[in-house]
């Protein structure tokens, strides 16, 4: 199978595998036991912490691991909402911002702190997907803002947010800022040095560590309530035994990914990631690639095929070897367009008619070729079967 959906999971890095495979078996110990053993299992997790502080352009003290990037978002915006209701003695009322392009692990917390009295403000994005800057600088300049919350990359476009801007304007406010880094580490620079982000969420499954875990960025010195108590691991911010193999899986596919990013061998994978655009657009007529196309991951396309449906692409793609998305692999089976699209002011039609194809490091270009040639096929005979002027009625989106 050709595999074309490396923004839902990538596969692990061989060398990954290969860094992970003692802690699976006979370096079983656990990091907090006294004895040696355990002290130099302890010593591989503090070392994966340096490397994954490294990719991000922390120092190591300030990344904590997690058990996945939902718990990282999770973890930031539940421990920086409560912290703020206590300096604030239990007042209602206080200000969530995040964008509307949200991920669920960002959308379903703040809809759970709207429960709980705060108000939530979901700034939009401009056609080509990108932050409305001047809603954000008014939505974080109103009184009570205690948290700012957006997206380093979008999940469904690879569309890159400006969020120098963003996190410079909450700070000029004096409001906490936190990114969901999760779709840009590993693929694209994201360095905490630049950009001076309070805290950011990363995933390993989306760089070719394994799934199942993942880190959070906290400045030095400021202050953080834990999601998860225990064993007070992780200096007590996230306790429970720490997943040692997936950690060092994660500290290795961080460590390939900054020298992959520093040598820019990205550049191959925006490469075939244009010749995929480019053949498709020369081949086909009422093809439109979405989102600006300045700002991208550059392994990600999100792509419309116009008068076919894109829940039948899928099938057909699938048929003919080739796995490919429509929207977020989370939304999968639910019956409704994007949320991204739709503030993108796309219209249903075309929402529904929108692929997500991203590429890795792995995807070679007879790959490409080949899925080129499959997506022609797959877009044709739709057109044949639906009839040029109206997608068919089943809206599945993927
Ligand atoms: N945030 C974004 C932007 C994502 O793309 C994902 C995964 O799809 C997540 C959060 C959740 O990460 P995880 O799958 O590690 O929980």
């Amino acid at each position: 199978m050709i595999y074309l959906d490396n923004n839902a999971t990538t596969q692990v890095h061989p060398e990954v595998l290969d860094a992970m495979l003692p802690y699976l078996g006979e370096q079983c110990y656990n990091p907090s036991s006294g004895y040696r053993a355990g002290k130099r299992v302890k010593e591989v997790v503090e070392k994966a912490r340096e490397q994954v502080a490294a990719l991000i352009g922390a120092d190591a003290d300030e990344v904590y691991f997690t058990g996945c990037g939902t718990e990282a978002n999770n973890s930031v915006l539940y421990a920086v909402a409560r912290m703020a209701a206590r300096s604030a003695e239990g007042k209602k009322g206080l200000r969530i911002v995040t964008s509307e392009i949200e991920h669920s692990s960002i959308l379903r917390v703040c809809e759970d702190l709207e429960t709980r009295g705060y108000i939530i403000e979901k700034v939009g994005v401009d056609a080509g997907g990108r932050l409305d800057l001047a809603a954000w600088k008014a939505a974080v300049e109103k009184p009570d803002v205690v948290l700012a919350s957006v997206m380093w990359a979008n999940n469904e476009t690879g569309i890159i947010q400006p969020i120098a801007e963003a996190c410079e304007l909450a700070h000029a406010h004096g409001v906490v800022f936190h990114t969901d880094a999760i779709q840009a580490v590993g693929k694209a620079v994201v360095n905490v040095g630049d950009v001076a982000v309070d805290f950011l969420s990363l995933s390993g499954h989306k760089f070719h560590a394994p799934k199942g875990v993942g880190a959070f960025y906290k400045k030095g010195g400021l202050r953080f309530e834990p999601l998860l108590r225990g064993g007070g691991q992780e200096k007590g911010l996230r306790s429970g035994t720490e997943n040692v193999a997936s950690i060092v899986g994660l500290g290795k596919a961080a460590e390939i990914m900054h020298a992959c990013l520093s040598n820019d061998e990205h550049a191959g994978v925006g490469e075939l990631r244009d010749y995929l655009e480019q053949s498709l657009l020369s081949e086909l007529d009422g093809v439109q690639v979405n989102g600006d196309l300045e700002h991208r991951t550059r392994n990600t396309s999100h792509i419309s095929f116009q008068d076919c449906e894109a829940a039948g692409l899928l099938i057909l793609l699938d048929e003919y070897g080739v796995a490919c998305s429509a929207g977020s692999a989370c939304m999968t089976g639910k019956q409704q367009p994007s949320h991204v699209q739709m503030a993108m002011g796309f219209s249903r039609q075309r929402a529904n008619s929108s692929l997500r194809i991203s590429l890795s490091i792995f995807t070679t270009r007879e790959e490409v070729e080949t899925a080129v040639q499959a997506i022609i096929k797959a877009v044709k005979k739709l057109r044949r079967v639906q009839g040029a002027g109206g997608v068919g009625p089943v809206v599945v989106y993927t």
